[in-house]
């Protein structure tokens, strides 16, 4: 089978085994790529984290695209059907084919994607106006460090402010074209030490059993949405993530309960509200406990502008899909992108697969996303 230029590339970019933070040569790579066309290219490296920033073309509208090469560990590698870094193409009872891999549908073929489609635009349209970007990160799937906000800053500091930035994340939540995802909840996390008092299980009445006190702020919690969402984004969350309590004893009732807790909240909310909410629950029901909040992340939103119209558009005339746009789902670099004014959106294939094991992304719905971006850029290089 004859593949896309842009199925061709995701393929080589699966093949590298770049588990986050290692870039493992997958930038050289795009760099070599690149180079032909004209772009300027810097590598921006610290920490073991690895960065790409090229640009073509001088001027406003500055259009920056934003991924990453590093991709999560495969986990015990046997449970795969397949090898996951041997890029096979196969074919589902669908009749599509598949690029199937670690990282093909996070991130790898959003990122050949968007690197096909800029180089269409530019052999279509060699002297552009403005300038199209891309920046690649290999520690998106870790802690960021010397990761995309490294290179924020840099931004920042040589006032390179993009006007529009798109992300080749996996967006679509079912179909191909469904969905844009506009902005993405912020991430909150707390500990709570809920303190009882430890005695023996035989003279409960002599002892308070922490578990019990934090299993009646859990329910408080839960009686007690912090909010209801807005239009863009659903309810702040409250989850538990871990809960840990006992001496090794089966005849001790345990005095302390350790609970750790995630909140991913949207824009009506700050840490410093959450928390006081937090705060006011637990006074309700009456336990001692004590919180330590650690912000992961803020939320960011792009209303509907010249971006979100230009993309929405290309969808439709690509995929006759009208996408909608939502907020739902895990953090993305996009936030630090979307903290220089930046309108920002994510925009990419299906996300069900990814991080799981047999990872794959459709090949014919990587072909469809670079002709939605090469449209993209036509209408915003204006
Ligand atoms: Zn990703």
């Amino acid at each position: 089978m004859e593949l896309s230029k842009t199925v061709n590339l995701a393929k080589e970019l699966v093949c590298i085994k770049s588990v986050t933070p290692d870039d493992n040569g997958c930038q050289d790579l795009i760099a070599k790529i690149l180079e032909p066309y004209g772009f300027s290219i810097r590598f921006i490296s610290s920490n073991g984290t690895k960065n790409l920033l090229a640009f073509h073309g001088t001027g406003a509208p500055l259009t920056l695209f934003l991924g990453h090469t590093d991709v999560v560990p495969t986990g015990d590698e046997t449970t795969w059907d397949y090898p996951p870094f041997s890029g096979k193409i196969i074919t589902k009872d669908d009749g599509k084919h598949y690029l199937y891999g670690r990282g093909s549908s996070d991130m790898k073929g959003g990122d050949a994607a968007m690197i096909c489609a800029m180089l269409e635009y530019i052999e279509q349209k060699p002297d552009h106006k403005g300038t199209i970007g891309l920046l690649l990160t290999s520690n998106e799937e870790g802690d960021a460090v010397g990761g995309t906000p490294y290179v924020v800053e840099f931004l920042k500091k040589e006032n390179i402010i993009p006007d529009y930035c798109i992300i080749g994340e996996c967006s679509c939540d079912e179909v191909f074209g469904d969905s844009i995802k506009n902005g993405r909840r912020g991430d909150l996390n707390a500990t709570i030490v809920v303190n009882g008092i430890q005695g023996h299980a035989a003279l409960e009445q002599h002892a308070k059993n922490a578990v019990f006190e934090a299993s009646r702020f859990i329910s408080a919690m839960l009686d007690n949405p912090i909010d209801n969402g807005t239009q863009f984004f659903p309810p702040t969350s409250f989850q538990v993530s871990n809960i840990s309590a006992g001496t090794g004893a089966d005849n001790v009732i345990p005095g302390v309960c350790t609970l750790r807790c995630n909140f991913r909240w949207n824009d009506l909310q700050t840490p410093e509200k959450i928390e006081k909410h937090v705060r006011e629950v637990a006074k309700s029901c009456g336990i001692d406990c004590t919180m330590d909040f650690r912000e992961e992340g803020k939320p960011f939103l792009t209303k509907e502008g010249l971006l979100i119209d230009a993309l929405k558009a290309s969808i439709i005339e690509v995929t006759g899909i009208t996408p909608s746009l939502g907020t739902s789902g895990g953090t993305s670099d996009g936030r630090f992108i979307r903290h220089l004014g930046t309108q920002t959106v994510e925009f990419g294939p299906v996300s069900n697969l990814i991080h799981k094991v047999n990872e794959m992304v459709c090949t014919e719905d990587l072909d469809s996303l670079t002709r939605i971006y090469v449209k993209t850029l036509e209408k915003l290089m204006k």
